[in-house]
């Protein structure tokens, strides 16, 4: 049996790993640091009561139906299996490009991750948060914050491109000159998100499921997160989300996080002054939020040592959304079986 790892249980590594199931005489491991599934397609449970969510990070899923290609049965499968569900619920000020359709995920869209997850068969572990990647008898040894190392045949490595460069270990040394010049190029935006959360039977009165605000230098989008999943339901309690935009998330990266959530708030009141107060608050700092500059020439995965084979993909290497986590899954899975 070949020993896969794939660092990262986001929509790449989830996708990647459920399409290396039924490859034969191959066991494939998905480790998260996280506490759960889904990456920056994460869906935050109010600290009250578990049945109410929001989604932090990605909002929806858009599909541009002509140039779809490979990714439109990837969404039919997902729609098919009620994951996803078309966005009908009114977003102001959302551009919407000719011959594209917009989904949501109505269970939280981190459950796009969990299908993908559990059709892979693969042994999930979350909280393993890996620092080194070392060259031992042919194998890669994979060593964590806690836990002992462990060796694989194939590492495949998800997360953004930065946290690739953080890795210590012969990782460092096995990066090229010109690997490590592309991947140091490819940057990311930084915003935060705000989630809230309500008791049951509370009112939100706004006419919008959500909108996109231009004039305001906090916050850049606000979403009635339930509305917009059209999951209103008199026992479960709504939430919002609000992202702030992304001169706001980078000039306050480092400030202190109860101090941020305090701003975002006080722009808040002034944009929606109707909001209730909420039961719970989430504040999500988003360090790499969505790709600005991806990998140059959109590679969609780069191979950084053939054999034992260590390779990365993720949205740096393509783009910040459904399409470019697909792509790269699809390219990171041929590329296993073709070594394997
Ligand atoms: C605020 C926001 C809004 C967005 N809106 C949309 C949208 O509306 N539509 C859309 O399509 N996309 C949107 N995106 C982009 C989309 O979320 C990402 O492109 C996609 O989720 C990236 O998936 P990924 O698997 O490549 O990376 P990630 O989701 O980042 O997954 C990488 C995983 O690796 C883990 N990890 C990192 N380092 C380590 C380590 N050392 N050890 C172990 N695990 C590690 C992380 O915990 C993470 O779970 C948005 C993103 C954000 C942040």
């Amino acid at each position: 049996m070949a020993r896969v790892l794939v660092v990262g249980a986001g929509l790449t590594g989830g996708a990647c790993a459920a399409l290396l199931r039924g490859v034969a005489l191959v066991r494939v491991a998905v480790w998260d640091k996280a506490r759960g599934a889904g990456g920056r397609m994460s869906t935050s449970r109010s600290a009250r009561d578990a049945a109410c969510t929001a989604d932090l990070g990605a909002q929806y899923i858009t599909l541009e139906t002509e140039r779809a290609g490979p990714r439109r049965s990837f969404c039919e499968e997902l729609l098919s299996h009620g994951i996803l569900k078309p966005l009908t619920a009114p977003i102001e000020g959302m551009v919407v490009k000719e011959g594209s359709c917009n989904y949501v995920a109505p269970q939280g869209i981190s459950s796009v991750v969990k299908y993908y997850l559990k059709q892979s068969g693969a042994d999930v572990f979350y909280e393993q948060h890996v620092t080194h990647i070392c060259l031992r008898d042919g194998k890669w040894e994979v060593s964590r914050k806690m836990g002992p190392p462990e060796q694989f045949d194939v590492v495949i490595l998800t997360m953004p491109v930065p946290q690739i460069l953080q890795l210590q270990g012969d990782i460092v040394n096995i990066i090229n000159e010109s690997q490590k010049q592309q991947l140091e190029s490819a940057s990311y935006s930084s915003r935060y998100a705000l989630g809230l959360f309500y008791e049951a039977s509370t009112r939100i009165d706004v006419p919008w499921a959500a909108q996109y605000i231009t004039d305001n230098p906090c916050i850049r989008f606000i979403s009635i997160d339930n509305k917009k999943r059209n999951i209103e339901s008199p026992e479960i309690g709504p939430s919002v989300v609000v992202h702030t935009t992304v001169t706001f998330g980078s000039e306050h990266l480092d400030s202190d996080p109860a101090e941020v959530q305090q701003l975002i708030l006080s722009h808040l009141e002034r944009i929606v002054p109707s909001l209730p107060k909420p039961a719970s608050i989430k504040c999500q700092k988003w360090r790499y939020s969505q790709v600005t500059k991806a990998v140059p020439n959109f590679p969609r995965q780069m191979i950084l040592h053939t054999q034992p084979l260590l390779i990365c993909g993720g949205d740096g290497f393509t783009q910040s959304n459904f399409n470019g986590c697909i792509d790269s899954a699809m390219s990171l899975a041929e590329a296993v079986k073709s070594h394997l």
